[in-house]
């Protein structure tokens, strides 16, 4: 079931979208709308075998300062395809681990940026950071570059799953690097942690979840694993026979959400908890909260630019993504040209239904008149896809009234069947619930 971080999904892009398409959409910004920026870093000092990410392990720096260089071209090619220059709002460095770029590095890329766009002092620049990796120095050279947000992969403080799952980060590791980063006034600081994990119990995950919230972090993330071994090779290392059962993975979920929300933690769509002065916070009640490729955000802007291998963007006119190899994707900028290698274009159709299914999915509530009207479509133009939603009803999932649809609290693990259920590419989107937790 898809996670709706776009729509239509990645896997509805397309090689009809390639670069001249891209630069046609590039150059019909307006220059007065700020942008997000999302740069991807696809390497890592070592393989974690839950890893689901677009990376590669490498063990010198040289390929990472090369892959540094394309990155500042392609920056180059993209602001130079832009019809002015923008205004950044919000910047995202993920991974991969971007905890693989050196210091001084992060002040380069930091001017080089600063060249190509205006990035204001309010401008969120957020970064993914491995506590395995950070350092004191390190941390310093962030805050230098202006970050002002950092997301910890965390997953589990148990020895045993951390073991079970090749990345072993005690909770000491942790606990320092939230601590340095508080010492530079970085103090938006969110976990990343799991279920589903090989070894975890309701017990377990508990525990890290205390240990979590003694680190008073601003945001939490709670995913559930997602065992893929025939596409994510490295999850073969996991012991099946360690996995828990698909109820034993709803009570950790529901066990630990339950646990966040007693400790003063807001939940924030499917899987995100927020303290209250955290902007999720405050985008969830006015209405504003969005969903995208980094999953919730506060993030207003209408256009996202990617950058850097297997990198999406998300403009009004539709969504394109970067070639995720290497090879062709230096290749493509040291010609002069972008690298897209995918994409689809939005069609009416697409903008109304991307609507709906972003606020199920971010409000957990959708007032489709409301919608539609929006959209200048008839009032009926959904009715045919609201049959889909009558199991969902007989189920609890949900409530309807006239044409609003409610996820019940009980229903919110299921809020990706709701949505589902509008969504046009999806050839069955009227399965039974269970494949979704
Ligand atoms: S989980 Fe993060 S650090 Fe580990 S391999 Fe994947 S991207 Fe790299």
């Amino acid at each position: 079931m898809p996670r709706y971080t776009s729509y239509p999904t990645a896997p509805h892009f397309h090689d009809g979208v390639q670069e001249a398409t891209y630069r046609d959409w590039l150059a019909a910004l307006e220059s007065t709308v700020p942008l997000s920026l999302y740069f991807h870093v696809p390497f890592c000092a070592e393989m974690c075998s839950f890893c689901g990410c677009h990376t590669k392990i490498v063990n010198r720096y040289e390929p990472v300062a090369r892959y540094l260089e394309t990155l500042e071209a392609e920056v180059d090619l993209v602001a130079s395809a832009l019809p002015g220059r923008f205004d950044a709002a919000f910047v995202h460095w993920g991974g991969g681990s971007p905890t693989m770029l050196g210091g001084d590095d992060w002040r380069r890329i930091h001017d080089h940026f600063h060249r190509a766009f205006s990035i204001g002092g309010d401008a969120e620049m957020a970064v993914e950071l491995d506590p395995r990796t950070a350092t004191q120095d390190y941390i310093r050279a962030l805050a230098g570059a202006g970050v002002n947000r950092v997301s910890l992969g965390v997953q589990d403080f148990n020895d045993d799953v951390q073991v079970a799952i090749r990345r072993v980060q005690p909770f000491a590791m942790t606990a320092q690097v939230v601590a340095w980063l508080r010492d530079e006034g970085i103090d938006a600081i969110n976990f990343d942690l799991m279920y589903g994990l090989p070894h975890q119990t309701v017990d377990i995950v508990l525990a890290s979840i205390d240990q979590a919230i003694s680190l008073k972090p601003s945001r939490i993330a709670l995913f559930g694993y997602a065992h893929v071994p025939w596409m994510k090779s490295y999850q073969k290392l996991i012991d099946e026979a360690a996995l828990p059962d698909a109820m034993a993975r709803f009570a950790q979920a529901e066990a630990a959400a339950g646990a966040l929300e007693a400790a003063g933690y807001r939940r924030i769509g499917l899987d995100h908890f927020a303290r209250a002065d955290d902007t999720l916070v405050r985008a969830q009640d006015a209405g504003l909260l969005r969903r995208n490729f980094q999953g919730y955000t506060a993030d207003e802007a209408s256009t996202l630019l990617g950058f850097g291998t297997s990198a999406i963007g998300a403009l009004p006119q539709g969504y394109v993504q970067n070639d995720p190899d290497m090879r062709p994707y230096g290749a493509a900028i040291a010609a002069g040209r972008l690298p897209t290698r995918r994409g689809v274009a939005l069609s009416d159709d697409d903008r109304l239904r991307r609507d709906v299914i972003e606020r199920l999915m971010c409000d957990m509530t959708v007032d489709l008149d409301a919608v539609l009207r929006g959209h200048g479509m008839p009032l009926d133009t959904l009715d045919a896809d609201m049959d889909g939603l009558e199991p969902l009803v007989s189920d609890g999932i949900l409530q309807i009234a006239g044409r609003r649809i409610d996820i019940t609290p009980t229903g919110r693990p299921f809020a990706r069947i709701a949505a589902a259920t509008f969504d046009a590419y999806l050839a069955s989107s009227r399965g039974r619930h269970a494949i979704a937790v």
